[in-house]
């Protein structure tokens, strides 16, 4: 009889373990995932460009067709890890094995009125509503008396993270071609990148944020950094050492793990709710492990979580572990892979770094657009990339 395999989560991990699976043979596979699109997170800038052609979401169905995956389009609301079953709103699943893939969501830190008032970047939906936005406020403010043009015009990014440095610059950018479209004068526009850190991109090394701040300052985009937000009402945006007037603020800078993780009985949560696992990507508290349930991508604690390039590879790890043990064959402690940075800085420029290499402009950008291609191709057959890119 085949043995099943439950995935919860059709993002990257979720996809890449099922499609992994189901090229090896032999089990019966079911994907559970809310939402019936795959969205390509690092294309969600795109959505803010100017030109129309926009590849950032793929229906499941598309991705599975004529795979032997069964796919479910539902909300999983409980997990139990001692059975390896999942409940959705409509229905139960219990699997041989458990793969659970759920992602992260974003995180307010409890600051008074941001969910309620910030624009999120987190979802082919919320790019879509911000992009909306932004029209509907040039096509306002190309009537409006100066100061509330001004005000209206004023768009602050919180978080100087690779999301936001994307974001900004790609702001920064069509904010330019509405002032003409809409015939507003560019001096009333002011795209702010704000950062609690003292540079951006932290993460990475000086010179790379020394790069990136020049280009955001080329494109126009004031960047304030050791700035911590600390309230948002409708009109101001407060700080410790100021209050800015706008209308206008996408929250870039908090992401923890997916809600569900914390419902789940049984799993030990480590840093922004990432659950700690085995050197098999189960989960354990460091005494007893779950067997065969498996957590992956932004949910696990591993070395380079929050990456789409390891969710990839935590799925590929995951389905030939799978593989492996149904076969009783030796299993390979899982090792993180060392990953690469590709980030988009308005059109046509981006900084690439692996390890100590560094490199910026154009060249790094039309390699991120083979990266993107490389990528629909491996989960996509031929015509359908075609297809995707020639819409
Ligand atoms: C704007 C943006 C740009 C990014 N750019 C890059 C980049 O350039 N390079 C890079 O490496 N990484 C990038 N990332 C990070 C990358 O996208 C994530 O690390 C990656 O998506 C994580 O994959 P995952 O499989 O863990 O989760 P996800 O891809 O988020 O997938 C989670 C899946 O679970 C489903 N789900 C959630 N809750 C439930 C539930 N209760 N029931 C059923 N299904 C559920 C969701 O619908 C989704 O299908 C970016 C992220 C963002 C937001």
């Amino acid at each position: 009889m085949q043995q099943k395999v439950l995935i919860v989560g059709g993002g990257f991990g979720g996809i890449r373990t099922a499609l992994d699976l189901a090229k090896k043979g032999g089990f019966e596979i079911t994907l559970i995932s809310k939402n019936p699109n795959f969205e390509y997170y690092p294309g969600l800038h795109k959505i803010l460009g100017i030109s129309e052609r926009v590849t950032v979401q793929v229906p499941l169905a598309t991705i599975f067709k004529n795979k032997q995956v069964t796919l479910v389009i539902d909300t999983v609301v409980e997990v139990d890890l001692e059975q390896k079953r999942v409940t959705t709103n409509t229905g139960v699943f219990q699997g041989d094995f458990l793969v659970i893939a759920v992602g992260s969501q974003t995180e307010y830190f409890g600051i008074a009125g941001l969910p309620e008032m910030a624009y999120g970047f987190k979802s082919v939906a919320e790019a879509k509503k911000l992009r909306a936005h932004i029209e509907t406020l040039f096509e306002k403010h190309a009537k409006t008396e100066k100061t509330e043009t001004v005000v209206g015009l004023h768009m602050v990014i919180v978080g100087a993270g690779p999301n936001g440095v994307d974001l900004a610059g790609e702001l920064a950018s069509l904010d330019k071609y509405l002032a003409k479209k809409y015939g507003v004068l560019e001096s009333f526009i002011t795209v702010d990148l704000i950062e609690a850190g003292s540079r951006v991109l932290g993460m990475m090394s000086e010179s790379v944020s020394h790069q990136v701040e020049q280009r955001l300052r080329s494109l126009g985009v004031n960047i304030l950094c050791n700035r911590e937000l600390r309230k948002e009402d409708s009109w101001t945006v407060k700080f410790a050492d100021m209050t800015i007037g706008a209308q206008t603020l996408v929250w870039t800078a908090g992401i923890i793990t997916n809600e569900l993780v914390t419902k789940i009985k049984g799993l030990t949560l480590a840093k922004r709710n990432r659950v700690i696992v085995d050197n098999y990507l189960q989960p354990t508290n460091g005494e007893s492990v779950f067997k065969d349930v498996f957590c992956i991508g932004d949910i696990a604690d591993t070395k380079y979580a929050g990456l789409a390039q390891t969710a990839l590879s935590d799925g590929t790890y995951v389905a030939r572990t799978i593989s492996k043990e149904s076969a009783g064959k030796h299993l390979k402690n899982y090792s993180a892979k060392p990953v690469a940075y590709n980030i988009g800085v308005g059109p046509r420029w981006a900084v690439l770094t692996i390890g100590s290499f560094e490199t910026f402009g154009l060249l790094p950008h039309v390699m991120r657009t083979l990266i993107d291609i490389r990528f629909f191709l491996s989960i996509l057959p031929v015509r359908e990339v075609w297809k995707l890119y020639s819409k």
